[in-house]
This record gives C-alpha cells, sequence and structure tokens, in this order.
C-alpha cells in the first residue's frame, strides 16, 4: 500500500479543485470531506496496530467498492451537512471518488492486491503495472525502504501534478486564443 503521503495528497487535489468556492469556512470543510475519505480504507490500520497484529486487520473488506458505496451513503447525512450548498448526487459522488481512488492507489501498489469485489468475492486483485513502491511495515518503523517509497511517492505526485499544471496552462491558453 501507498503511505498516507499519497492518498493525503490525491484527497488535497479533489480539495483544490472543487473548493474553490471563496468560503473559507466551506473551504476546509471540503478539505476534511476529501482527506478523510482518501484515508477511509485504511482505519482499518488502527485496529490492526492495536490489536499488534496489521495483516490480519489491515487491507481486507475496507479496501473494497461494495464497503465504499455503504460508508459514504450511510455519512450522507454528516457529509451533507458539511457541505452546505451540495446535492445529495454531489457529495456521494465527491466522497466515492475520494474513497475509490485510494482503491485504485493500493490496486497498483506492490503487494497482496486489494479485496475489490468484496461481499461477491474475496479475490484480490492488483494492477499489472506497479505504480507504487508501497510502505513495507514488516520492514519496521526505521528501514532504508521507507526512503524508496518517500522518493518513489514523491515522484508520482510530482509527474501528476506537472500534468495537471500543463494541462491547466493548456486550456487557458486555449481559451485566450479564442
Ligand atoms: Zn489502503
Amino acid at each position: 500500500m501507498p503511505s498516507p503521503l499519497a492518498h493525503l495528497a490525491a484527497g488535497s487535489a479533489f480539495a483544490f479543485f472543487t473548493g474553490k468556492t471563496g468560503n473559507l469556512r466551506t473551504s476546509w470543510r471540503i478539505w476534511a470531506v476529501c482527506l478523510g475519505f482518501s484515508m477511509a480504507p485504511d482505519a482499518d490500520a488502527v485496529l490492526g496496530i492495536l490489536q499488534g497484529s496489521l495483516a490480519v486487520f489491515h487491507n481486507q473488506f475496507s479496501h473494497s467498492l461494495g464497503f465504499g458505496i455503504v460508508l459514504c451513503a450511510a455519512c450522507l447525512p454528516l457529509t451533507r451537512r458539511m457541505l452546505p450548498g451540495w446535492n445529495v448526487r454531489g457529495v456521494f459522488t465527491l466522497t466515492i471518488v475520494c474513497f475509490g481512488t485510494h482503491l485504485l492507489f493500493d490496486w497498483m501498489t506492490y503487494g497482496r492486491g486489494v479485496m475489490l469485489m468484496w461481499p461477491f468475492s474475496s479475490a484480490r486483485f492488483q494492477s499489472p503495472v506497479q505504480v507504487f513502491h508501497g510502505l513495507r511495515w514488516s520492514e519496521g518503523v526505521f528501514s532504508s525502504t521507507h526512503l524508496d517509497t518517500l522518493i518513489n511517492e514523491s515522484s508520482v505526485i510530482a509527474c501528476v501534478a506537472l500534468a495537471a499544471w500543463g494541462l491547466r496552462f493548456f486550456l487557458k491558453q486555449k481559451q485566450t486564443t479564442h
């Protein structure tokens, strides 16, 4: 699984692009919703750490589309209150996209894959191309492999940010020439 750095960067990107309302109060709430749902599947890691067995509790059914849909639907009364002016469809879409991006990143990471189709199947799915080196908990807290993770994730984030900046620049240029 990637470290929280990659997931929080994805959540920040969604908050940045959707939160440009000029209303600071609403804006921080969008950040809270986006970052929260981008990290939500990894809440099971807290249980794993407390129980001293990360592998047993972490990256199980919480990393599935089915769980994501139920969670986002169940949280709607809260998330709608946090995002006044947003309709149900908008809030649900924002939260499921943040949640789904977490699953996408984990799917693209070196490791045992994710149970995307739970509860219909407990099979684990993994991308044939592994973009992320992953945070290797089994190596312990102080390991040089975490440096590889940091360099890998910073590079991916920088490439995506550069592509987003380039696209925005290109669209702006196109607008001014018309
Ligand atoms: Zn995860």
